[in-house]
């Protein structure tokens, strides 16, 4: 039986993620045993235009180009699978967004930013179907791997939906509140095993938010423990500038209903 063919591609971002797979040194011998990678920039020179059974992508949607790009990749993939934070829910990319698109330019380019070509940052699902997404700020080596076996195997792959904090407190790290940090571990999607409180760090939510995350109460906190509402803002906005977006329309779409 043909082994399903895979490709890797990106949009708007570092690429961190399609080097992440690169990354599983021990495991990627065992992949290439279930898999034909037929595209992937970062480890091989050829191509393919013929359609691809399951397709990765990093980077978020922030061009015309993007729009187009990611349409045409679809059209091809059986299965698409956004990996990263960009690709998954803007990531920092969509601070962006906080401004005007010729502000933005503006800032980053100064006169010669009016040449360039760009959008309010979206997730890939924002403008076309996916099969499953794989978060992270770069998205989790082993994550990945237990996804694909599953995809592969024609099984639902699940995500935690739990806080940060309860991979934190199962490691039994001090809180880095207690050491008067600030963290957003309350909110953000656990699975990375807790990294940054781990090694002294305070998380910045690069995972997203859980699923219905009590925003406002972490906010309260945030507040209570000395930051402004606009540093709160800045924390909450790091990673998940679009989220917040996002659920703001569709609760105002909600109540037009
Ligand atoms: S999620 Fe992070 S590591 Fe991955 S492509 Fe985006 S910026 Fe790079
Ligand atoms: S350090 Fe962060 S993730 Fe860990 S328990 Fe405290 S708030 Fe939660
Ligand atoms: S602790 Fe937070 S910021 Fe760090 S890897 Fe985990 S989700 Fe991302």
């Amino acid at each position: 039986m043909a082994k399903p063919r895979a490709a890797v591609f990106s949009m708007t971002s570092c690429e961190g993620c399609s080097l992440a797979i690169l990354e599983c040194e021990n495991e990627l011998l065992d992949v290439l045993e279930h898999v034909e990678f037929v595209e992937w920039r970062e480890a091989m020179s050829e191509k393919t235009t013929e359609p691809i059974d399951i397709v990765f992508v990093d980077g978020s949607v922030s061009t015309h180009h993007d729009i187009k790009y990611i349409k045409r990749i679809r059209e091809r993939a059986r299965m698409l699978v956004p990996i990263g934070a960009c690709a998954v829910n803007g990531s920092v990319n969509a601070l962006k967004n906080r401004y005007g698109m010729n502000e933005a330019k503006e800032i980053v380019y100064g006169e010669a930013g009016a040449q360039f070509d760009t959008i309010p940052v979206r997730p890939i699902r924002a403008v076309v179907p996916v099969e499953f997404e794989i978060p992270g700020c770069p998205m989790n080596s082993e994550e990945f791997l237990r996804i694909v076996r599953d995809l592969l195997l024609g099984k639902k792959p699940r995500l935690p939906n739990y806080p940060v904090c309860v991979e934190c407190k199962r490691k039994e790290n001090v809180c880095v509140f207690e050491k008067g940090m600030f963290c957003m571990g309350p909110v953000a999607r656990a699975g990375c095993g807790a990294d940054c409180p781990s090694y002294g760090g305070w998380c910045e939510a690069c995972r997203g938010f859980v699923d219905n995350p009590n925003e406002q109460a972490h906010w309260e906190v945030l507040q209570e423990r000395g930051l402004t509402p606009e540093e709160v803002m800045q924390r909450f906005d790091i990673f998940c500038a679009w989220e917040i977006e996002d659920r703001r329309a569709r609760a105002q779409q909600e109540k037009k209903e």
